[in-house]
């Protein structure tokens, strides 16, 4: 089906074609631009175009797909580095120079790459969906050549040795073949057996976070801090060191330069826990804010839906987004050049149904094969001039069970991770209590308990010092001032520049607990009558 251009305003384009669906997929103009319909009326709908709309100009030809914007799922996604269409960056810059030229269809999966099929089915036996047909190794990992929902029958030929992803890896008796790869449409959450409630800890390495706020596999979790707060390199030490198997990570709407650096970066680096190269278990979707803004407004639903991919293998996935805000904007933009009628602060009135749709795909589940996975996310906001009352923060708070809050004047102190411990919250604390006093100590809960007794007190002591002054409080309160600093400089900060930007969880509690044993003991010795001098 053809149809042509009507009218353009920005990133929307409006087209006289009759016939489409919500959601497909179109090629727009001579240069075929990809774009997706996002509204439909009698016999014209506008699309919004993933790529630069400039020179495209009315009565141009638009074409049909009949497919929803879809990605592609298969082998070779690990390592992979995508824009927010998953087309891989890398070949499409040795394709077309530096400059990506719009309009390219690239596959994002490498076609004639050989993976080696091992076979977990033998020719005669039964398959139905979301049963395994064997795998491959993808580094070191198993990725499963699983059925789709249409495969039902006995197999009367099963792949075995080298295979390409254009497969297939199987056939039935009737002669309908298995895929090795297939397409799925980004803004539909892939299907699962049953949800399961979060139970295992998700260890970042951040003390304040695996101590203070505990983040479960399978949570969600959101980070909101003004500019400069380390929303960025929080989010980059959490994709370095988190304890899972496979990190999705979105760069949604920021800076170039530090993408960049991130990519150069996390080739050289080991991931901590398997020691095999980190970008084996990464998979990075790059939509920075010099790129289209319709595409950074599809690339969170890509990069969840690579992410649900391999949860459905039964890994533990982590997706990262950097930042949400960022998203949210482009779906402002887009909703303005449709002309809807705005809601809060100009963004469309479904931007907390939108949010909670995409945040709701997190969480652990029961697969068809009847294997664990899970997909956790952490989300960073950038609410304009720190204000967390701004819809988008709102809006995620609502959803998120970890509320980490980034403090303008901790980071102005170049306290790192600048992680308010007074506001922040874990919603998973209470649940996941069990499991560090079982693997890790008994003493957890306890220690835990004094830390924030300390920090709380400190806190009180504070509002009373700047009243009456440090010579007016007791040696005890300034002992407990002095043990608070410890906690405060030693513990809760962490440079992530150094070794110390990852923190096992014994080590952490090793390091509390050691300033709080230096605590009791210095009360013990002042009532003794040692001087305070002394013992500091
Ligand atoms: P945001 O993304 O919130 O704007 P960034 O993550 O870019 O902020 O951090 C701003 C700066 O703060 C960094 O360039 C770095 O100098 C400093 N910083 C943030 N977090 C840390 C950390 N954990 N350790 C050391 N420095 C940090
Ligand atoms: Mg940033």
């Amino acid at each position: 089906m053809t149809g042509n251009i009507t009218g353009i305003s920005g990133p929307t384009v409006r087209v006289a074609l009759k016939g489409l669906r919500l959601y497909e997929r179109v090629y727009v103009g001579n240069a075929m631009l990809t774009g997706e319909v996002v509204k439909l009326e009698e016999n014209r709908a506008v699309v919004q175009v993933y790529e630069d709309t400039h020179g495209l100009a009315p009565d141009e030809p638009v074409q049909a797909t009949g497919t929803p914007l879809a990605v592609s799922l298969g082998p070779g996604l690990l390592s992979g580095i995508f824009d927010g269409l998953q087309r891989p960056l890398e070949r499409l810059r040795d394709d077309s120079g530096p400059f990506i030229r719009s309009g390219k269809e690239i596959y994002a999966l490498d076609r004639f790459r050989q993976w080696r099929f091992h076979p977990l089915k033998n020719k005669g036996d039964h398959i139905s969906p979301g049963e395994i047909l064997g795998y491959v190794e993808e580094g070191h990992f198993r990725h499963n050549i699983t059925c789709g929902s249409d495969i039902n029958g006995s197999l009367s030929w099963v792949a075995d040795g080298e295979i390409t992803i254009e497969g297939p890896a199987g056939a039935l008796a009737d002669g309908k073949e298995i895929p090795v790869y297939h397409e799925w449409p980004v803004r539909v959450p892939r299907p699962y057996r049953r949800k399961i409630a979060p139970s295992q800890p998700l260890v970042t390495g951040q003390r304040t976070i695996d101590f203070l706020f505990p983040f479960s596999k399978g949570g969600t979790a959101i980070l909101p801090g003004g500019f400069g707060t380390g929303k960025t390199i929080l989010e980059q030490s959490i994709a370095k060191f988190a304890d899972v198997d496979i990190v999705v990570y979105a760069g949604c709407g920021e800076r170039g330069n530090e993408m960049a650096e991130m990519i150069e970066e996390f080739q050289m680096l080991r991931d901590p826990w398997t020691r095999s190269r980190l970008m084996e278990r990464t998979v990075l979707v790059i939509n920075t804010s010099n790129m289209p803004v319709a595409a950074r407004e599809a690339s969170i639903y890509t990069a969840v839906t690579m992410a649900e991919y391999y949860r459905d293998m039964g890994y533990h996935v982590l997706l990262l987004a950097d930042s949400i805000s960022r998203w949210a904007e482009a779906l402002r933009e887009i909703s303005s050049s449709l002309e809807e009628m705005p809601g809060e602060e100009g963004y469309p009135t479904y931007l907390a149904s939108r949010l909670s749709g995409f945040i709701e795909r997190a969480g652990v589940v029961e697969t068809f094969s009847g294997k664990t996975g899970s997909l956790s996310m952490v989300l960073s906001v950038s609410p304009p001039g720190g204000d967390f009352t701004e819809p988008v923060t709102q809006s995620c708070l609502r959803t998120t069970g970890t509320f980490l809050m980034l403090d303008t004047s901790l980071a102005h102190r170049r306290h790192f991770p600048a992680i308010n411990w007074f506001q922040s919250y874990s919603l998973y604390a209470g649940e996941l209590l069990p499991h560090y006093k079982e693997n890790i100590s008994p003493e957890w809960e306890d220690v835990q308990r004094g830390c924030g007794e300390i920090l709380r007190k400190e806190e009180t002591l504070r509002e009373v010092v700047e009243i009456i002054g440090i010579e007016g409080i007791q040696d005890q309160d300034r002992l407990l001032l002095h043990a608070a600093e410890m906690i405060r400089s030693t513990f809760l900060c962490q440079n992530a520049y150094t070794d110390d930007a990852f923190s096992p969880l014994e080590k952490t509690l090793s390091a509390v607990k050691k300033i709080l044993d230096f605590h009791k003991e210095a009360e013990k010795k002042l009532t003794q009558g040692v001087a305070l001098r002394e013992i500091i």
